[in-house]
């Protein structure tokens, strides 16, 4: 990472734990990062915005974005694609500004791939028996999908250890706030800050680094 691009911030988790939830509380004070909108092929939901939201697009349309590669991550979930878009990140990375991505896990880990100094915060539900709870309140699934979803879950969260930092969801507005302070913290790491201090240290031609 050069000295002046932003930090990308993935933050993931599974199904369910309230990734969204979360997400909206951290966006609704002011911050100094910019949420970079997801494209999928999923039916939009009432009240959903295109272009807000997510960028709601045909599988065709998607598919062709993967084949020209101008997708960072996508991954296909409970039968739709999902993924973020390369162009709006890097160029917001580029302006030296932060990026935060909202994705599910399978995303994360390409994310990881490509961009391993990226900082990985996961959401975790605090035990199985709320996240069970969660999905059924949602009343969105059957108690089938509910099922299939819990094994994922399960599956999911012992991907954890490939993570940065795990936040606990157990209260929303805690678990945002943390997010928050991870963020802030991480732009003062020392390989994130020496750089500059290199650098003027180089232009007084002074060695210390
Ligand atoms: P929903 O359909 O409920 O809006 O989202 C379903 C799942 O897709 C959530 O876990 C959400 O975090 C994830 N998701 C949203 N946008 C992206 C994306 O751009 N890439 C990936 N990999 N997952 C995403």
């Amino acid at each position: 990472m050069t000295k002046d691009r932003g930090l990308l911030i993935v933050f993931s988790g599974p199904s369910g734990v309230g990734k969204g939830t979360v997400r909206a509380k951290i966006f609704e004070g002011k911050n100094d990062f910019s949420y970079s909108v997801s494209m999928t092929t999923r039916a939009q939901r009432p009240g959903e915005v295109d272009g807000k939201d997510y960028f709601f697009r045909t599988r065709e349309q998607f598919e062709e974005k993967i084949r020209a590669g101008l997708m960072l991550e996508y991954a296909e979930y409970v039968g739709n694609y999902y993924g973020t878009p390369l162009e709006y990140v890097n160029e917001t990375l580029d302006a030296g500004k932060d990026v935060f991505l909202e994705i599910e896990v399978q995303g994360a880990l390409q994310v990881k791939e490509k961009v391993p100094d990226a900082v990985f915060v996961f959401l975790a539900p605090p035990d199985l028996r709320e996240l069970r709870d969660r999905l059924t309140r949602r009343g969105t699934d059957s108690a089938e999908a509910i099922e299939g979803r819990l094994v994922k879950a399960r599956e999911e969260i012992s991907l954890m250890k490939d993570y940065d930092y795990v936040v606990v969801n157990d209260e929303v507005e805690k678990a945002a706030e943390l997010v928050k302070k991870i963020i802030a913290a991480e732009h003062t790491r020392v390989e994130r800050v020496v750089e500059k201090y290199r650098e003027i240290f180089e232009k007084e031609e002074v060695t210390l680094l």
